[in-house]
């Protein structure tokens, strides 16, 4: 059995951590939050009582983290990888961070002969769950090529975008991209409701045509059924767009409707929806408009 360490058993991580057991990987898994860790190792996971527990053994090691200063910690804090892994080790980071820190991380690692991909992922809990994944890559593409097997377990597409940073640089794409689709769709739903007609049926009528997406098929039947449980949180979503607007800053690029989704999400934060599902952008409309969109 292959050996391969794991770290970050979050809404993501857990169930890619089970796909990789149940494809035959032997797992080496730790979290800050031991609970986590358990769960794993009833699941058939060796439970590590540390990161440095993690490194030493495994010649491959995933992260799934929440933002950058958390992969810092992990990859080079005084108890991280860094210090721990050997030569010759590659480190997949597949959390959703600033493409200047996976860049930054990777040039550290670079110092002690280990390796990193970054390769964070679009798709959410479902298809985390049903190893569906759509994987974005950085990095070399030999090691890309070492670590294709496991994106074929934990994803159904897994394209390599440019040198290390671009898999992230891609991310942040598509969560602007997301978080507009999302703010469209509840725009485009309350607009449909104040003007007297029933939104799951302008759903029904338009999922189909040039309007229709995977965010409105993901999206709409939450945000009708009231249902705002994560799912990726609004404060994740906060963290993706920070990290786009900084990029932004940094190369120029104009993110006119980025800063207005920032406006939304930030004012939902304020208001305790923090914790909630992205659909929960549709309960900015459903406050200034003082109505909600499903029944
Ligand atoms: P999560 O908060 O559910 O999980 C993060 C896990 O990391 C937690 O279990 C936490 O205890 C652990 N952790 C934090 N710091 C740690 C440390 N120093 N050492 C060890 N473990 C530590 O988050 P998630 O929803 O699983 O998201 C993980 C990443 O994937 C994020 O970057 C997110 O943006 C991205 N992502 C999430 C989704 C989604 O739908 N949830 C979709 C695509 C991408």
């Amino acid at each position: 059995m292959k050996k391969l360490g794991f770290i970050g058993l979050g809404i993501m991580g857990k169930p890619m951590a089970i796909n990789l057991i149940k494809a035959g990987y032997d797992l080496t898994v730790y979290d800050i939050n031991a609970e986590a860790v358990t769960a794993l190792a009833a699941a058939g996971a060796r439970a590590a009582a540390s990161i440095a527990e993690v490194a030493q053994t495994n010649p491959v090691i995933i992260t799934m983290l929440p933002n950058s200063p958390h992969v810092k910690a992990v990859a080079l804090g005084p108890d991280g990888i860094e210090s721990h892994a050997r030569a010759g080790t590659l480190l997949v980071d597949m959390s959703s961070i600033a493409p200047a820190a996976s860049q930054e991380i990777a040039a550290a690692l670079k110092a002690k002969k280990i390796r990193m991909l970054d390769a964070p992922v679009s798709g959410g809990e479902p298809k985390a769950v049903d190893g569906t994944l759509a994987i974005m890559v950085g990095g070399d593409e030999a090691d890309f090529t070492e670590a294709k097997p496991l994106f074929d377990i934990l994803g159904s597409s897994a394209v390599l975008i440019g040198p290390v940073g671009s898999g992230n640089t891609c991310k942040l794409a598509n969560q602007v991209i997301v978080a507009l689709n999302i703010a469209a769709l509840s725009e485009g739903l309350m607009l449909a409701k104040k003007a007297g007609t029933d939104p799951q049926k302008v759903f029904e009528a338009i999922r189909g045509g040039l309007a229709g997406s995977t965010v409105m098929n993901a999206k709409a039947p939450m945000i009708l059924a009231g249902n705002f449980k994560p799912g990726f949180k609004i404060d994740l979503h906060i963290k993706d767009l920070a990290n786009a607007l900084d990029t932004g800053y940094l190369t120029g690029a104009p993110l006119l409707l980025t800063s207005t989704a920032m406006q939304i999400l930030q004012q939902l934060h304020a208001g305790g929806d923090g914790q909630n599902d992205h659909s929960a952008i549709a309960r900015f409309y459903e406050k200034v408009a003082g109505e909600t969109i499903g029944d």
